[in-house]
């Protein structure tokens, strides 16, 4: 069988006048393939590093990492999906911001009925990332009840879960945002504490909030703007889990900067951890089941029909936005 699909594809590395709706032609799975339709796409901050060239990609290149939808064909080999299942996913190779796509089964799960397909888009990255953060992103000894962490741009996407998720394990969760309005959600979400960090020295408040202890981790997605100031944040034996750019790359970091307090410092990716089938899915069941509790919402904050990609990624990127964004079908 050939189909055609609408697809967003760039040519090259730019800004979002780059993406460009397009038509494919979509075939059979092959081995290990899977053929979905899907009903809704997830927007990730991951999206406008590729797009830009921060994360430097194969041309032309078909965006998105994050979707839900419905199985229409399955490869060879494909044992735990069948045609007709409801299903989501957080994948390599990009690709979702489309109809309908061939891709590798390996990290595509089976959806909850409880879950939306709509929750089931919005989801997927931004919980497994909530999850292996919380859950396996851990200082030495683990976490427990009661212990604080500090988690950057805490009403964003993977933040309101993280602060959710923190919340339901008894962390006591620090979330920086930037605005008031920001930190307000992040409050109402789970988080024990708030601090605008565009208007307050996040190390010092942080200094208060803890008794001048520090806190055991801080989980850094934006990266440049705040990675030094994090480090001032930890208690000694303290972990430093760096796991995005979203204000740049953090420039090259001589390990003597972890010396005075015997730091730990990590640069976590999700994709590390869904490296097989079997880890995805522990992780996936993992977050279904805090969703299906209750004990986690899944905010979808922003929609914007495919179409319009363009402006969704212009607000994600000029920090527009709150919790989880899709793009409708
Ligand atoms: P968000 O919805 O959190 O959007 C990014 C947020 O970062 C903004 O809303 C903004 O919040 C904050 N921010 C701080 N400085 C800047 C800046 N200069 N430009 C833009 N935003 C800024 O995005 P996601 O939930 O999709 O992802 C959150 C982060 O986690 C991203 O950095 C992403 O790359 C990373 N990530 C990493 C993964 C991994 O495994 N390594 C997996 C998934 C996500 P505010 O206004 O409150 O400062």
């Amino acid at each position: 069988m050939s189909a055609t699909s609408q697809a967003v594809q760039i040519q090259e590395h730019g800004g979002p006048e780059q993406l460009k709706l397009v038509t494919v032609s979509v075939g059979d799975p092959g081995p290990g393939e899977i053929r979905i339709r899907h009903k809704a796409i997830g927007l990730n901050f991951i999206d406008v590093y590729q797009r830009a060239g921060v994360y430097k990609m194969p041309m032309p290149l078909n965006l998105g990492m994050e979707a839900s939808g419905v199985v229409e064909a399955v490869g060879e080999g494909v044992s735990h999906l069948r045609v007709g299942d409801r299903a989501a996913y957080a994948s390599q190779p990009p690709g979702s911001y489309s109809e309908l796509r061939v891709m590798p089964a390996r990290t595509v799960c089976k959806l909850p009925d409880a879950i939306s397909f709509e929750t089931g888009a919005a989801m997927m990255l931004k919980g497994l990332t909530a999850q292996y953060l919380l859950k396996k992103t851990l200082p030495q000894g683990g976490l427990q009840a009661g212990d604080f962490v500090l988690f950057h741009a805490a009403a964003g996407g993977v933040g309101l879960i993280a602060s959710q998720w923190a919340r339901a394990l008894g962390l006591q969760l620090i979330g920086t945002a930037g605005s008031d309005a920001k930190c307000a959600l992040a409050k109402e979400n789970g988080a024990a504490h708030v601090i605008n960090y565009n208007t307050e020295d996040f190390a010092a408040r942080v200094k208060d909030i803890t008794g001048g202890q520090g806190v055991k981790v801080v989980y850094d997605s934006v990266g440049k703007d705040t990675f030094e100031k994090s480090l001032e944040c930890l208690r000694p034996f303290g972990l430093m889990a760096s796991f995005g750019n979203a204000s740049g790359v953090v420039p090259p970091v001589a390990p003597v900067i972890l010396a005075p307090k015997c730091l730990y410092l990590t640069r976590a990716t999700l994709f590390t951890h869904m490296a097989t089938r079997e880890s995805t899915q522990a992780m996936a069941d993992e977050l279904f089941a805090v969703v299906e509790s209750g004990q986690v919402k899944i905010h979808i904050d922003q929609r914007y029909p495919l179409a319009e990609v363009q402006q969704a990624h212009r607000d994600l990127e000029a920090r527009k936005t709150t919790g989880c964004t899709i793009l409708t079908l």
